[in-house]
């Protein structure tokens, strides 16, 4: 009895590493579908292109770019914004980005629940920190001030995101397919 069950555990593990790598697979695929990639990416093609070299994540300055599932790129804007500068275009060597005369990306910002306002607590970070002026606070009956947010004018640079003390800031993704 002792004799099988230690033979069976290293083929329980075994299957359950074959499991866990078929649930992984699963995962980088889905992740790879959520994954925000840098401006001006081919969504079309990306994980077949790109080669995961790690070239864009040094030349971003801004070091937004990192190593996501699979080892290739992502955004992420909790450290800081795009500045579309377009290293990160400019140093790739394979076919993975679009012309940048197109729009970079089509991802805009949408403001939750947990927003300090809806608490009537007065905070303006996100608007200051707004070049394309799409976020705008306007006067309210009874003192505070109320956010409104131009979608049109959002270019998903993410400036909003890091700055928000209740990370009240999300990014909406909008006809991006990969
Ligand atoms: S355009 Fe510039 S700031 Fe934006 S991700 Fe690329 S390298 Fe970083
Ligand atoms: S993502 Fe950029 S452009 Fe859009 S609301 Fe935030 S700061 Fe403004
Ligand atoms: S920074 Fe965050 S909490 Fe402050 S107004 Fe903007 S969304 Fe609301």
């Amino acid at each position: 009895m002792s004799r099988f069950a230690d033979q069976s555990l290293p083929r329980r593990s075994f299957l359950r590493g074959h499991f866990l790598n078929t649930l992984q697979s699963d995962q980088v695929k889905q992740q790879g579908h959520n994954a925000i990639r840098p401006p001006w990416a081919d969504l079309t093609q990306f994980t077949e292109k790109c080669t995961a070299c790690g070239k864009c994540q040094e030349a971003c300055e801004s070091r937004i770019i990192v190593r996501g599932a699979g080892g290739f790129p992502e955004i992420q804007f909790s450290q800081g914004e795009c500045t579309f500068c377009q290293k990160c275009v400019d140093v790739c060597p394979e076919p993975v980005f679009r012309s940048t005369t197109e729009t970079p990306w089509t991802h805009k910002v949408e403001i939750q629940q947990n927003c300090l306002l809806k608490q009537r607590i007065e905070c303006r970070s996100c608007g200051d920190s707004c070049e394309s002026r799409a976020i705008r606070f306007r006067p309210k009956l009874g003192g505070i001030v109320e956010l409104v947010l131009t979608l049109e004018s959002c270019n998903g640079c993410g400036a909003c995101l890091s700055v928000c003390p209740t990370q009240a800031i999300h990014i909406l993704k909008v006809n991006e397919e990969e």
